[in-house]
């Protein structure tokens, strides 16, 4: 399957799994140009179709838009993948579970079980505050602002982005999509466990150990949650 026809099948799945809603998007680097990447116009990611997927360059300029309008936080695709030429895909959400951990001075984002091992090395926070002061609409919508949140993320698998959303990236696009439902799953979790008092987190190493075996079986949950998309969409499995 084309890469374009698996970033449509990822905005749908990010939507069919509560990641995504009327905002937050999903891009994948360019295979043939990995100074470019594909990402959709300005639409609600659940109704993307091919023809709707523009590329870009890593300063967040379109090459190829027509008069089709792109997203305001496009910035934080290129910046990213600019800063880190392992990273492949990149999806940025406000995956409502996530949030209140943008935003607690006491807990940050750990992992809580063997699904969420890519927490390992913990989230970076992005404090915009810090980079353009107290009044911004909290918006990725330029360059530097795009080289900032990358500083954050750092060699990282996610950033929270406070009062805002956060930022999960993967070597490749179906890692990706894993990622971000499991760092919503795995925040609900903490909330939990947090709430029942002192949880037990996965050391680094046993949080290391277990991506390696669970992100290997990535296929599974790709097939199961394509089929259940296109399902709910009125496509054909
Ligand atoms: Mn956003």
């Amino acid at each position: 399957m084309s890469l374009l026809q698996q970033l449509v099948d990822a905005n749908h799945i990010l939507f069919h799994q509560g990641v995504l809603d009327a905002f937050g998007h999903v891009s994948v680097r360019s295979e043939t140009r990995p100074d470019r990447f594909l990402l959709a116009r300005n639409m609600a990611p659940a109704l993307v179709a091919p023809d709707d997927i523009i590329e870009f360059e890593l300063d967040g300029a379109p090459v190829d838009a027509g008069d089709r309008r792109v997203y305001l936080e496009r910035f934080i695709h290129g910046s990213i993948y600019r800063a880190r030429p392992d990273v492949m895909a990149v999806v940025h959400s406000h995956s409502p579970s996530v949030v209140p951990f943008s935003v607690s001075r006491r807990n940050t984002l750990r992992p809580v079980c063997h699904m969420s091992g890519f927490l390992g090395s913990g989230a970076g926070l992005f404090e915009i505050r810090d980079v353009a002061g107290p009044a911004t609409d909290l918006l990725i919508t330029d360059d530097r602002l795009g080289r900032a949140l990358a500083d954050s993320l750092g060699e990282r698998n996610a950033v929270l982005m406070r009062g805002h959303g956060s930022t999960v990236v993967a070597p490749s696009l179906k890692l990706a999509v894993y990622r971000a439902v499991y760092a919503e799953i795995n925040a609900k979790l903490q909330t939990q466990a947090i709430a029942l008092g002192d949880p037990v987190y996965l050391t680094e190493e046993e949080a290391g150990a277990a991506e390696r075996s669970v992100e290997g079986q990535v296929e599974r949950p790709w097939a199961l949650w394509r089929s259940a998309a296109r399902r709910a969409a009125g496509l054909a499995p």
